[in-house]
């Protein structure tokens, strides 16, 4: 299995993320048949034993900093960078840009070396990965005016993406079956959930939700403003919290009463919640705590990630206990802002779920009861646009953390290993909706429940894995979200949000 030579958060949490199977290695062995991460630096020993691994064909992950150690022939020149675009290499698939900002070389280093490979990301994984700084951040649509939102402000998702299309390179140029745990319940190629924020809807618009709910046939998980909706009949459909006061406050104490009257109130309705989101997708460190002190499962706030599968916050130097479940942050009003038509909006929609799709990654969206109000035509199209589209898991948002913590600790109670053509499975498991996905070194992937006992690979059927198509119009257009001209548009819209802030208190 994979090798990490440092116990990092980050690290850690995609490799958990993605599903694999990895070790601890204390000291760089003499010989290692599995990739390598190198993600701390190295004495002058263990650097011997790095390129003695290398002439012996092992390959590494690590990044330029390291790199210049490895190889002191190499001197990358530091420039501050805004992104780093899709450079057209398979690392990148399904990646227009990465959206970090970082002082560092402006390319990702990929070279053969002895008989291995080395791949090089040009900036600390672990420092990005744990970044939880909010920023208003423009996206990408062929209008005048770009949606925006207040996001995280590194895209957490697109940097797990690239360290696994890295991981998954690393396993080809070695020869090995790459496997790790599937993503979704059985082999559904992606998830499809819709969250409501009730927010300040009057009772025709949670009305006009609940038809359109029932008209779909799609679950909905409503996360309710408790002060303006105190009287929810527990119908049967999934209501949890937003809040009582609709607003997120720099302190703990405020927060903790915030969610613990809105759960006091739900629970007089007999509904019991375990879901939360904040007021705006806000995030601060005090808000996690206090909902990890009112005891609830899982959270999801855009200005802490948005567009991942879903992770654990790092709070107070450990992992805090309520999951992050990530949605996409722009909903119909931020489009309506942008002066998009009701046809762009729907193809907005359509583009964001295909490029989700094609990618594995999960499609949860989020809106508002008095947008579906104003526009229900719409929504049933974005709808119905969902449910049609091919091998979708329809959800929602309690479902699928209850899925994803099964698939956790699963994970942590079950080993394989491929020897030759055999597959060992050591697992507990006795459900058959959880998969092994293994992608063969020669780019077929194939599918198999993850149940104890050993099976032969021949046995299995294979397909070969579309090389991913990547519209290179939108990798064109991507620095027109970081040119000036965009940024005059956003910093107008920041003005506005810190006129707002001093009203929200
Ligand atoms: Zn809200």
């Amino acid at each position: 299995m994979i090798g990490l030579i440092k116990k990092e958060f980050a690290w850690i949490q995609m490799l958990e993320q993605e599903g694999v199977l990895y070790q601890l290695l204390d000291t760089i062995p003499d010989q290692y048949d599995y990739p390598i991460i190198i993600n701390r630096s190295l004495n002058q020993y263990e650097l011997q034993q790095i390129q003695k691994l290398l002439n012996h064909g092992t390959c590494i992950l690590t990044d330029t900093f390291n790199l210049e150690k490895i190889k002191p022939d190499l001197k990358f020149a530091s420039r501050k960078n805004r992104y780093l675009l899709n450079d057209g290499t398979d690392i990148f698939n399904n990646i227009t840009a990465i959206d970090y900002q970082y002082a560092g070389h402006n390319k990702i280093f990929q070279s053969e070396y002895g008989n291995g490979n080395i791949i090089a990301i040009p900036f600390h994984i672990n420092q990005a990965l744990l970044d939880t700084g909010n920023e208003r951040k423009p996206f990408y649509y062929p209008s005048r005016k770009f949606p925006s939102e207040i996001t995280a402000k590194v895209n957490k998702g697109v940097i797990r993406k690239l360290v696994i299309n890295c991981i998954r390179k690393l396993y080809r140029k070695m020869n090995l079956n790459y496997a790790h745990l599937w993503y979704y319940l059985n082999q559904m190629q992606s998830a499809f959930a819709f969250r409501v924020d009730t927010d300040f809807g009057p009772e025709s618009s949670l009305q006009a939700t609940f038809d359109l709910e029932d008209k779909t046939g799609i679950k909905f998980t409503y996360f309710v403003n408790t002060k303006a909706h105190p009287a929810l009949a527990n119908n049967k459909r999934d209501f949890q919290i937003h809040c009582y006061e609709h607003l997120v406050y720099k302190d703990y104490q405020r927060n903790y009463d915030n969610i613990h009257k809105a759960k006091s109130i739900l629970e007089k309705s007999g509904i019991n919640p375990i879901g939360f989101v904040s007021p705006y997708g806000l995030w601060n460190q005090h808000i996690q705590k206090a909902i990890e002190d009112n005891k609830l499962k899982y959270s999801s706030e855009f200005s802490f990630a948005y567009d991942d599968l879903p992770l654990f916050p790092v709070i107070e130097n450990r992992w805090s206990g309520v999951m992050q479940i990530p949605v996409h942050p722009i909903c119909i009003g931020r489009l309506v802002h942008a002066s998009l038509s009701q046809d762009q909006c729907l193809d907005y929609y359509q583009k964001y779920f295909d490029k989700q799709l094609q990618a594995n990654e999960p499609i949860f969206i989020y809106d508002h009861p008095h947008r579906i109000i104003q526009f229900p035509d719409i929504f049933y199209k974005i709808l119905m646009r969902a449910k049609q589209l091919p091998d979708i898991w329809l959800t929602n948002m309690t479902e699928f953390y209850h899925w994803w913590q099964a698939r956790l600790s699963t994970l942590k109670q079950s080993q394989w290993q491929i020897k030759q053509d055999q597959l060992h499975i050591n697992t507990q498991n006795q459900t058959d909706k959880i998969f092994l996905h293994i992608i063969t070194p020669d780019q077929t992937e194939t599918f198999i429940p993850l149940q104890q006992g050993i099976y032969n690979l021949q046995n299995l059927s294979y397909k070969n894995i579309i090389k991913p198509i990547m519209d290179k119009t939108e990798i064109a257009n991507y620095p027109k979200l970081k040119s000036r001209r965009t940024r005059m548009q956003i910093n107008f819209y920041q003005c506005i949000d810190k006129i707002l802030d001093k009203i929200k208190g």
